[in-house]
């Protein structure tokens, strides 16, 4: 016999199925069976990221709506695949959640994670993305694992590790906005009476814009798939440690030095350079291209800012430069970690 906890999963996990579509491009055989069954097109190569989200670590339950959660899980690993310049196939996702969040209260109609799911599942849909399996188990804690698969030319992908001296140094988007939004977030805890909640904090409509890149920040997938289409950039990468750090990551792994110029930094409405430079989970693409390729100043309707070049790394010299009008110094990676 089933225990009950087997029987609630199993009726969820039917809930779930029905929620979502039949196996979309590149998925033979979505949930159901023992694995899912994928096919990328001939002359494809996949692109596989993984990515962990913990309670009180990448979220909180009595800050964040669970549609916030659900979006965050997926946008952080969808960014990925734009880094990538990989098309989205399938995402699997594992939760352990405490029981109260799976179960239907009585003041509310959905249970956490069925809203859960709705954050998830739009932000699925918007990028062609099939949920094509994943587990459930109860856990002391809220935590959500998934894993995505992608596809791309075979060859193709978008490397850290192309970036040439000479090239230029761009970015998409506006940045500082997700860790400015964060800390009026924070603002709103602070100022609230402490109690335990698994709703997230209400969020004024005044503030609504301005939290957008914090709680529903929007993977680059499009721009990702017309920077391999053009064939444009030399290197890229997702910004979400923040700036200073990341472009670090791609010095380190193209073995160049980088120049910024702090007076191109497209700053996000109400933002400092300080958070452009060192605030992560912008979730915009940071890529480079040679001089000799034309970019254009937005890529299907996101603008493009070019912020620095890429030099010779040499022994004596910062790994990256920040040009100010001031002079030159080096800026240091400093990426920030939201609850550490
Ligand atoms: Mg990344």
């Amino acid at each position: 016999m089933r225990s009950k906890n087997e029987v609630g999963e199993l009726a969820l996990l039917d809930k779930i199925r029905r929620r979502i579509g039949r196996a979309g491009s590149g998925v033979q055989l979505g949930i159901g069976d023992d694995c899912a069954l994928l096919r990328p097109r001939p002359g494809e190569d996949l692109a596989v990221t993984t990515d962990l989200s913990i309670d009180g670590r990448h979220f909180k339950l009595d800050w964040h709506s669970p549609q916030t959660v659900g979006h965050r899980t997926l946008a952080r690993g969808l960014s990925d695949l734009a880094a990538m310049g990989a098309r989205p196939i399938a995402t699997f996702l594992s939760l352990g959640l405490p029981p109260e969040l799976v179960q239907n209260t009585k003041r509310r109609s959905s249970a956490w994670i069925d809203l859960f799911y709705d954050g998830f599942l739009a932000l699925a849909g918007k990028h062609k993305t099939l949920l094509a399996g994943g587990d459930l188990a109860q856990s002391p804690i809220a935590v959500a694992d998934i894993v995505l698969i992608g596809a791309v030319r075979r060859g193709h992908a978008l490397l850290r590790s192309g970036a040439r001296p000479n090239d230029l140094l761009y970015v998409t988007g506006k940045l500082g906005g997700a860790v400015a939004g964060f800390t009026k977030l924070a603002k709103l805890a602070s100022a609230r009476a402490a109690r335990h909640s698994t709703t997230g904090l209400k969020v004024p409509a005044r503030l609504a814009t301005a939290l957008q890149p914090h709680l529903f920040p929007q993977p680059r997938i499009e721009q990702g798939l017309w920077l391999v289409r053009h064939q444009v950039a030399t290197a890229a990468l997702d910004l979400s440690d923040g700036l200073s750090t990341d472009l670090h990551h791609l010095c380190d792994e193209s073995n160049v030095a980088a120049e910024v110029d702090v007076t191109a930094l497209p700053l996000f409405p109400d933002t400092t350079v300080e958070q452009a430079l060192h605030g992560g989970e912008d979730y915009e693409l940071l890529f480079t291209a040679s001089r000799a390729k034309r970019v254009p100043s937005a890529i299907l309707g996101i603008p493009v800012t070019c912020i620095g070049h890429i030099v010779k790394r040499q022994q004596s010299k910062p790994t990256v430069t920040l040009l100010t009008p001031q002079g030159a110094e080096s800026l240091e990676r400093r990426g920030w970690e939201h609850f550490s």
